[in-house]
């Protein structure tokens, strides 16, 4: 078992710094070209990869272009379009209707706040904070994804269960310079090392300062269940 460091703010700086170290580079892995393209890949991305999204966005960004074409589809085609996603016929809905309202209520455009944003058919706290951040440049929260949640319970930051909840402990803690990366940070290192059923925890640079870690700790601290 890691000693975290004394603070909870310490341990999420050290925690950035240690990853950023690491993953350099880390960013967004959705494709888009446009701030509609990037709603939708981030409606469509939930519950399924960003790998399968990628592959079936780069087919559908070619056929539709705009707000108006989305909004005029027939829902059933829009489906048919997006089959190989988990949940498509919901999405396609969310989509299709997501359109409609950026026509009627913000000219065509993808809106810019959070209240605007979440109003948006199939779009919750998480996919605005995602599009207010590659697409505005706007950084109001942090993703709170599944690789967030559990980083976070078993880098022990936090102990909330909901997404919503642990943000806003993340947002106490995480320098506000690193809201946005953080969650970069967390799927890099979440599906490299720190993966859901089999951790590395043997070659984890977060070993001596994370409380799950295998060598020592029976217990998983994101479930709460013994390893
Ligand atoms: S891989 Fe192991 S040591 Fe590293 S963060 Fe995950 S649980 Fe902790």
């Amino acid at each position: 078992m890691g000693t975290p460091l004394e603070t909870p703010d310490r341990q999420a700086t050290e925690v950035v710094d240690r990853l950023e170290d690491e993953y350099p580079d880390s960013t967004i892995s959705l494709r888009y070209s446009d701030r509609l393209e990037l709603l939708i890949a981030v409606i469509l991305s939930a519950q399924c990869t960003d790998e399968r999204v990628n592959a079936e966005t780069e087919h559908l960004f070619e056929k539709y272009d705009g707000p108006e074409e989305y909004a005029a589809v027939d829902e059933e085609e829009l489906a048919e379009d997006l089959n190989s996603i988990t949940y498509y016929n919901s999405k396609a809905g969310y989509i299709k209707s997501s359109c409609e309202t950026i026509l009627e209520e913000h000219d065509g455009e993808v809106p810019d706040t959070m209240d605007e944003l979440t109003e948006l058919s199939g779009v919750g706290r998480k996919t605005a904070n995602v599009v207010l951040q590659h697409g505005h440049d706007v950084v109001e929260g942090i993703v709170v994804d599944t690789h967030v949640q559990r980083l976070s319970r078993r880098l022990g930051l936090t102990e909330e269960e909901r997404p919503e909840a642990i943000e806003q402990e993340l947002m106490e803690i995480v320098p506000e310079g690193y809201w946005q990366q953080f969650t970069h940070l967390c799927i890099d290192h979440g599906r490299a090392v720190c993966t859901a059923r089999n951790p590395d925890c043997s070659d984890c640079v977060l070993a001596d300062i994370c409380p799950s870690e295998k060598g020592d700790s029976d217990i998983d601290l994101a479930s709460g269940e013994p390893w």
